[in-house]
């Protein structure tokens, strides 16, 4: 389960780039706008276009670093060439968000074990969530997720509000992004992560 906001957890490497790369603006959730996780950004040019307002997109957007940005990734692995999109939601919570229903399980495997690797001197055990492609999840809410065959978690649907309420911290968390997702609409000079008018 996970709530789609800005993520902190890693921080870019100074050796990767981008590049034609506009995965995270499908798979990612953007709280200034309102945009679910998984659903094309409003904002997304024409195919290899990029940003339409990139010099004017949200914070949501340029704090957002995926796993391979982070650099924890094999080189040939980006997103939009791999298909999946890696990023930490905790220090142990790993998302998998599939770009395409093709992208095989043991690709996912593959690079979720060097994940692994990657924190393995600080003795953390990372757990995996695997998004399908174009399941949305409002900004705020979670998703409810089954284990699979490989003990990895696979998100099946959004979270009902009735769901949240059984989870204290989630619906703390979703009242509270809500709450912010509102104030940036209704009063985008108080929104203190506001970079651009919301639409
Ligand atoms: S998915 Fe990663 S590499 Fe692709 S645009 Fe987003 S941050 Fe950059
Ligand atoms: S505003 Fe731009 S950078 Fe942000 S998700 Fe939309 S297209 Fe991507």
């Amino acid at each position: 389960m996970f709530t789609p906001t800005a993520l902190t957890v890693v921080t870019a490497s100074p050796t990767r780039q981008c590049g034609e790369c506009t995965a995270c603006c499908t798979t990612g959730g953007v709280l200034e706008f309102d945009k679910p996780s998984n659903a094309p950004c409003k904002h997304l040019g024409a195919a290899g276009a990029g940003c339409s307002i990139y010099d004017h997109r949200p914070g949501s957007c340029r704090q957002y670093t995926c796993c391979w940005l982070a650099g924890a990734l094999p080189e040939a692995y980006r997103p939009d060439k791999a298909g999946v999109v890696f990023e930490f939601r905790t220090e142990t919570h790993i998302k998998a968000y599939l770009l395409r229903a093709d992208v095989s399980a043991d690709r996912i495997e593959f690079l979720f074990q060097k994940l692994q690797k990657s924190v393995e001197k600080t003795g953390r055990q990372l757990q995996l969530e695997i998004t399908p492609p174009g399941m949305q999840c409002q900004v705020g809410s979670i998703l409810m997720c089954e284990k699979n065959a490989q003990g990895h978690m696979v998100s099946t649907r959004e979270a009902t509000l009735e769901e949240l309420s059984r989870y204290p911290e989630h619906l703390a968390e979703y009242q509270q992004v809500r709450a912010r997702v509102e104030g940036c609409q209704t009063e985008v000079a108080g929104y203190r992560a506001l970079e651009i008018n919301c639409p």
